[in-house]
């Protein structure tokens, strides 16, 4: 099949879900991707957070190749080590003290819903049956997780959701009290989201959120999905706020680019759940579960966590160095970082691409950057130069 041919299909025998642009991605090393052509392209997009260590990791190959080479699938009606192993590493690394595998992000999410509307039925009235989150929110796109993300454009055309959902503004405290009552069973929340835009939380937010919960007996949820393991310079995000959550949910780079992620819970909340009240078939395999163990340990190293601070220093200085007119605003946390534009992103996305930069957008405005966590001190400089490049044409 030729390269023009690929776009064609693809238009045909995929639902149209995704704008994609005509390039056909080959292989990747590093922080490099490679199309058909060999046109190289610097990724300060990770797959949408997911490469953390890159692409085409040896370590992560070797693992993963010798795991495939062994077994890769059981289902959840069996033990096998990689699956243990990995879920002790993530429990002993924060609050929890017991986890369930999932395949995605929303999935983690819909895995924290059941959990809490359990935790709620067993503790409290059968009213206790509420849920929050926050708007520019960002959950996933199953009907569950679709219910506690704020975009109406995604949420309309799938309406009616789960109910009971309230939205309180994020980072707002006044908000927090008019939308979490005694009827709430979770609060689910980004400690810095992404999809919204890239705005970090304020600690006093996170805080007073973590103190409203407990008044009315509600769970706190962190979605990590996006800003977890490493991304932000802490091993979990919410460790940079001094707040213990009741849940947290994870995915994206868990496995270094193959899907696996997980809803944590601490003993209160894991201990109501009981054979048959929940189940997949792929999650938490050997195959996923061996490249998380890899992964893990790479980016739990405290030297590779420093290291993601330094980078995001780098990079955040060197953005608030571009003389671009066209910035707004510059924030973000660690190697999760936005760009606010005073237009929209996609003709910047589109000509960075062209000039061998992947970029990605969050909202209509915000450029996010969010490179593999192993991106060098070199690629930052190139990549910033690309932008700045790019951005000159664009408002020329
Ligand atoms: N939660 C957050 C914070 C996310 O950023 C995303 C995806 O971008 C999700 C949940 C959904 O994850 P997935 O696309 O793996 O279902």
């Amino acid at each position: 099949m030729t390269h023009s041919s690929i776009h064609q299909k693809a238009e045909q025998v995929l639902v149209q879900t995704y704008p994609r642009p005509d390039i056909v991605f080959d292989h990747g090393t590093g922080s490099t991707l490679y199309d058909e052509a060999g046109k190289a392209y610097l990724d300060f997009g990770a797959g949408i957070a997911v490469n953390a260590l890159g692409h085409s990791d040896s370590g992560w190959v070797e693992y993963v190749s010798s795991q495939a080479g062994k077994l890769a699938h059981v289902s959840n009606l069996f033990h096998t080590r990689p699956q243990i192993e990995l879920a002790e590493k993530l429990v002993n690394s924060c609050f929890a003290d017991r986890l369930f595998f999932v395949n995605s992000g929303s999935e983690a999410n819909e895995t924290a819903i059941k959990f809490a509307r359990k935790w709620a039925r067993e503790n409290y009235s059968g009213e206790k049956t509420g849920l929050a989150a926050c708007t520019h929110s960002f959950h996933g796109r199953t009907c569950g997780a679709l219910s506690l993300t704020a975009k109406e454009k995604y949420r309309a055309p799938f309406e009616p959701l789960v109910p009971g959902v309230h939205f309180l503004e994020y980072n707002n405290i006044a908000s927090i009290e008019q939308n979490i009552n005694d009827n709430t069973c979770a609060v689910f929340v980004e400690p810095v989201q992404g999809e919204g835009g890239v705005y970090p939380a304020d600690p006093a937010f996170l805080q007073a959120l973590r103190k409203a919960c407990d008044e009315h007996n509600a769970l706190l949820v962190v979605d990590e999905v996006q800003c977890g393991l490493g991304r932000t310079g802490s091993l979990w995000a919410h460790q940079l706020y001094d707040i213990v959550p009741d849940m947290m949910t994870i995915a994206k780079p868990l496995a270094g680019g193959l899907p696996v992620g997980a809803a944590l819970a601490s003993e209160k909340v894991a201990g109501v759940i009981v054979p048959g009240d929940h189940g997949n078939t792929f999650a938490g395999g050997p195959l996923t579960c061996a490249a998380g163990l890899y992964t893990l340990e790479r980016i739990a190293d405290p030297d590779f966590l420093a290291a993601v601070t330094h980078k995001s220093k780098l990079l955040l200085d060197g953005l608030k160095k571009l003389s671009s007119a066209a910035i707004v605003e510059t924030r973000g946390k660690g190697l999760l970082i936005g760009v606010e534009l005073s237009f929209p992103v996609k003709p910047v996305l589109d000509l960075a691409l062209e000039n061998g930069l992947i970029v990605l957008s969050a909202g209509e405005n915000v450029l996010r950057i969010c490179p593999p966590l192993t991106i060098t001190e070199e690629e930052i400089s190139s990549g910033l130069s690309i932008l700045e490049k790019t951005l000159k044409t664009i408002t020329a």
